[in-house]
């Protein structure tokens, strides 16, 4: 039985503490507005679903220290089914993404962000959020609600959006013999619509495998048989798992991020990129503007005002998401076309080849 509803007055409510979350509660707090960040989970960053890998470029967008980096990279080598494989300058970071979610969090606490887990939303009101921590029921009232919910983003649900278009993906991690300091990516024509890699992070590494939601219950035979190929390429010793993880990520921008005093942004916006996954640098972006447009809106009291959060991520990363989309459409269509070649297929789908960007120059 839950207790009596509490009702509480905040101008902007985020739900969820993930990168996109917080980074918008730090971008909203700064500017002196009341922000509440909610997250169902116990522990922020925890569990990791992730494979930890970003651009070296993220360090213009915020500021974290280096105990959340657990090694550099510097290339990043793409294999093909027909055993070539390319090399591609890649500069990034292998993260301890559970230590990078929280100091996250802590920069929108220090910014004078409220924070609390624990918190779940569960459902959206006119004139706010309501949540539900242990045996309690509490409705916020708030101005404006951001929903860094996720990739299954409940706000999305509420509002009366469709399930994101996603990919699928299982993640083992595991002991390597050899440090390496590139990441690997595996494109076999089993592998439908998506890829394998081998993240490395020191003396472990991310193993995980990413597939179209048809597809998912080959995931983990799939996952099996590529450690048997990574074993005779001695890339493991042995099949010993440290641990598992998973989960869907988005492939698809949502068309609409703006619902009234509702936005969304991160995966709850579809904002990872449609041809790998990686979503972190998109929601510490997105939630950037968020924040700043939403403290913005509430500070002139106008919440017409909201209107440049769409305007703004898409003028910074939109149209290299509507490429991506563009790009994996192609690849789903062609995917196993008897008179497609599967390589060259590749070449043009993957960011690791310049085919990729040939039609982008030309536009
Ligand atoms: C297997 C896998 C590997 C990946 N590898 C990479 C990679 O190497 N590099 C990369 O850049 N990206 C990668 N991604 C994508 C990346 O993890 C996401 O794009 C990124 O986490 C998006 O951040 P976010 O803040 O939008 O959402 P999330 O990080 O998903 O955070 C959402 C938060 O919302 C909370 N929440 C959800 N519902 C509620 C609710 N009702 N009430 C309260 N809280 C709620 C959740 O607990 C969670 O903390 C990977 C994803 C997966 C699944």
């Amino acid at each position: 039985m839950l207790e009596t509803s509490v009702t509480k007055d905040y101008d902007i409510v985020i739900i969820g503490a993930g990168p996109a979350g917080s980074s918008a509660a730090r971008a909203a707090a700064q500017r002196g507005v009341k922000v509440l960040l909610v997250d169902q989970k116990q522990h922020i960053g925890v569990p990791v679903q992730c494979a930890e890998f970003v651009p070296q470029w993220i360090s213009r967008y915020i500021h974290f220290s280096s105990t959340c980096i657990l090694q550099t990279v510097e290339t990043m080598v793409t294999h093909l089914s027909d055993q070539t494989c390319h090399e591609m300058k890649s500069p990034g970071y292998m993260l301890d993404r559970s230590l990078f979610d929280k100091e996250l969090s802590v920069s929108a606490i220090l910014s004078e962000a409220r924070i609390s887990i624990g918190t779940k939303a569960t459902g959206l009101i006119s004139d706010g959020v309501i949540v539900e921590r242990g045996t309690r029921k509490e409705h916020i009232k708030s101005k404006v609600i951001i929903g860094a919910d996720g990739t299954h983003s409940s706000t999305a649900r509420w509002i009366g959006l469709p399930p994101a278009k996603t990919i699928v993906a299982l993640q083992y991690e595991m002991a390597i013999p050899n440090s390496q300091n590139h990441v690997d990516i595996f494109f076999h024509s089993d592998y439908e619509g998506g890829y394998a890699w081998f993240f490395p992070k020191g003396r472990t590494v991310n193993v995980g495998l990413g597939v179209v939601p048809s597809k998912t219950s080959h995931l983990s035979d799939l996952l099996n048989d590529f450690l048997k190929d990574l074993k005779e390429a001695k890339k493991i010793s042995r099949v010993e798992i440290l641990s598992r993880t998973g989960g869907s990520i988005p492939c698809e921008p949502r068309r609409q991020t703006l619902f009234g005093n509702i936005l969304l942004v991160g995966d709850a916006a579809g904002h990872a990129h449609p041809i790998t996954g990686a979503g972190i640098l998109n929601a510490v972006i997105g939630g950037e503007i968020a924040g700043r447009i939403a403290a913005e809106a509430v500070a002139r009291g106008d919440l017409r005002y909201l209107e440049n959060y769409e305007i703004e991520w898409r003028e910074t990363f939109g149209k290299t998401l509507s490429y991506g989309v563009s790009k994996r459409e192609f690849l789903e269509k062609n995917w196993n076309k008897a008179d497609v070649n599967f390589e060259d297929l590749i070449r043009k789908t993957w960011v690791g080849f310049k085919e990729y960007y040939k039609d982008r120059k030309r536009r």
